[in-house]
């Protein structure tokens, strides 16, 4: 079978990754003709915008994409050209799986879990509203009429909607993800004892669908705050985390520490027969250009997009290559060793070179 793939370099170090990852997947010997389109910085630079709708246009053409992390621009107004990917394409799961790999250093060993972030809404739906701006205003007093509570008047205002509709739509993706990959629990996490109408949605929503999955999969509700503790006492003791979207992306980094840093931290962007791959970290601009940073995220965001295609055999050989060359340590770039400074470290591309020997 062939397959077009939408390929996104990004920015920062994100070409740098992009391409490692690009070479690891084609080294396992799959037809995959990659469909190159360039959002962000790049973008901006050559067609005057951050996101073209060429981007959209080819990720909705093929379904699938690989994508490289993107900076946002400060001041331009646009708030994140990822956020409006996952937007665009109602890329509602993401999907953050954080594991062990035995040779990254680490506090924790035989960690094994997985981030479900509802992506559609919550607080990065972007609804805000500038401070003395008079909609600001008109909307401060409406609230003031409507709650008897008082907001200063030079307050700047986020939006949290979190429907029932998304809320179910992302608990029965976790579930789901559960029963198909043998895992035994799903933990929504909430705040919900104090945002009762959003968190407390989220969390009757997660109950409602639980019900469906009684006897296949256990459920557990976890506050937030207190949700941090158990996970850096105990993180073995979960399996499948559900999230609203903030909490979602702040316990993602959370996650990724446990397992060594955000050099290894993959993920994916899940909608309706439609998905992006791209790594946790972002474009780490201080290392753009410098064949320096850890390719490891990208590429085994690509071993989970070779998985969404069925690719499994495929897969579990690159997972396997990433696995032996990290163990070994020879082979990998500075963040893996175990001093930063090893003169013995390698570069991006030559990390994933050793990724593609081990594969043949
Ligand atoms: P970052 O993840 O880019 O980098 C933070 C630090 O993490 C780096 O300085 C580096 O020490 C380490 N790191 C990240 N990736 C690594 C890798 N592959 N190997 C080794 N070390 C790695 O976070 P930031 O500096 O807060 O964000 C930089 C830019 O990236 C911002 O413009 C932000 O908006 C954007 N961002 C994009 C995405 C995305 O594209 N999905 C995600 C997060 C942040």
């Amino acid at each position: 079978m062939s397959y077009t793939i939408t390929l996104i370099p990004g920015d920062g170090i994100g070409p740098e990754v992009a391409e490692a990852a690009r070479r690891c997947i084609d080294a396992t010997g799959l037809k995959i003709e990659w469909e190159e389109v360039t959002a962000g910085q790049v973008a901006l630079d050559k067609y005057g915008e951050l996101l073209p709708q060429a981007v959209i246009d080819s990720i909705k053409r093929n379904r699938i994409a690989l994508k490289g992390p993107i900076i946002t621009p400060i001041g331009t107004g646009f708030r994140s050209v990822n956020v409006a990917i996952r937007h665009a394409l109602d890329l509602y799961a993401c999907l953050r799986p954080a594991k062990s790999y035995a040779g990254v250093k680490s506090l924790y060993k035989d960690i094994d879990l997985v981030v479900v972030r509802e992506n559609s809404e919550d607080l990065y739906a972007g609804i805000e509203f500038e401070e003395a701006r008079p909609e600001t205003l008109a909307l401060i007093k409406d609230i003031e009429k409507y709650t008897r509570k008082k907001i200063r008047a030079d307050s700047g205002l986020s939006i949290k909607p979190i429907s029932k509709f998304a809320s179910e739509r992302i608990a029965r993706f976790a579930f789901e993800y559960a029963l198909g990959n043998g895992r035994k629990k799903v933990t929504a996490v909430h705040k919900a004892n104090i945002m009762k109408f959003t968190d407390g949605l989220f969390l009757r929503a997660a109950r409602e669908v639980a019900k469906e999955y009684e006897g296949k999969v256990l459920f557990e509700e976890a506050i937030v705050d207190n949700m941090c503790m158990q996970l850096v006492q105990k993180p073995h003791n979960f399996d499948v985390l559900l999230l609203p979207n903030l909490y979602g992306d702040i316990l993602s980094d959370l996650c990724a520490g446990l397992i060594g840093g955000l050099g290894i931290a993959p993920g994916a962007n899940i909608g309706e027969g439609i998905a992006v791959f791209e790594a946790v970290h972002g474009s780490a601009p201080k290392y753009a250009g410098k064949n320096k940073v850890n390719p490891t995220a990208m590429i085994l965001s690509g071993v989970l997009l070779l998985r969404y295609l069925k690719e499994t055999k495929a897969a579990q050989r690159l997972e396997n290559a990433v696995k032996e060359v990290i163990k070994e340590g020879k082979y990998v770039t500075y963040d893996l060793k175990p001093n930063r400074d090893d003169p013995t470290s390698v570069g991006t591309q030559e990390m994933a070179d050793a990724i593609i020997a081990r594969m043949k």
